[in-house]
């Protein structure tokens, strides 16, 4: 079913919007299938099983942490990992930094902007993002790349939320683009909004349980 989900998704996306194949916890033959309809861009929310992952695994794959970090593990993943969506604060942004220089890289980094009205999300504030790219600090860090927000919207059916959440961080993306050139990817939209997240103008979707089935845990 991995390949039909996954096609069948694939046919509905406008070309401009990438699909993170979200596999935490799935074993590695469904990755492999997955792998064997063509997925190159996979998610994981753990780096030591993202880091295990990535040995047992085709080396073409683009590896992305999705999860919140732990600071003391970015290291395990800083010789592989392709892009970091879930950013949230400066010091994270440090030690990714400091990481990826002794890999001689540069790291992706996305900001995790708080979208949703719930209380338990993470995510940094519109005016935190612009505090921390605006600051000395940050402009010091050679080795990592702020290349776009990423936000998870409220747990919710309502549509009118939702497409307001998304929306909100969209205009205050296009916002920032102006100033930030490297500002180009907006990752908003997982299996049961992305859709909307897309017509809210997404161009980058975090998709698990549609392609890989329900998960017992996380
Ligand atoms: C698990 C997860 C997803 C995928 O969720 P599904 O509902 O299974 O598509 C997307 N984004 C993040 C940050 C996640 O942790």
């Amino acid at each position: 079913m991995i390949k039909e989900n996954l096609l069948k998704i694939k046919q509905s996306l406008p070309e401009n919007v990438t699909l993170v194949a979200v596999s935490k916890t799935k074993p590695l033959v469904d990755l492999q299938e997955a792998y064997a309809a063509g997925q190159r861009v996979f998610g994981e929310n753990k780096i030591q099983e993202m880091v295990e992952k990535y040995d047992a695994l085709p080396k073409d794959i683009q590896w992305h942490m999705i999860g919140h970090l732990q600071r003391n593990k970015v290291k395990y993943m800083a010789h592989f990992v392709d892009l970091i969506h879930g950013v949230d604060s400066l010091k994270t942004l440090k030690e990714i930094n400091k990481q990826a220089k002794k890999h001689n890289r540069t790291i992706n980094c996305l900001l995790q902007a708080k979208i949703a009205k719930e209380e338990t999300k993470f995510g940094l504030s519109f005016q935190e993002i612009e505090a921390i790219l605006s600051s000395e600090e940050f402009l010091e860090l050679e080795n990592i790349k702020v290349v776009g927000f990423m936000g998870m919207a409220t747990f919710t059916d309502n549509q009118q939320q939702l497409q307001e959440e998304f929306s909100a961080l969209k205009a205050f993306f296009n916002k920032l683009k102006t100033q930030e050139t490297a500002l180009n990817i907006l990752s908003m939209g997982m299996s049961g909004d992305y859709p909307l997240a897309i017509s809210s103008g997404s161009n980058m979707i975090r998709v698990g349980s549609s392609i890989f089935g329900n998960r017992n845990y996380n």
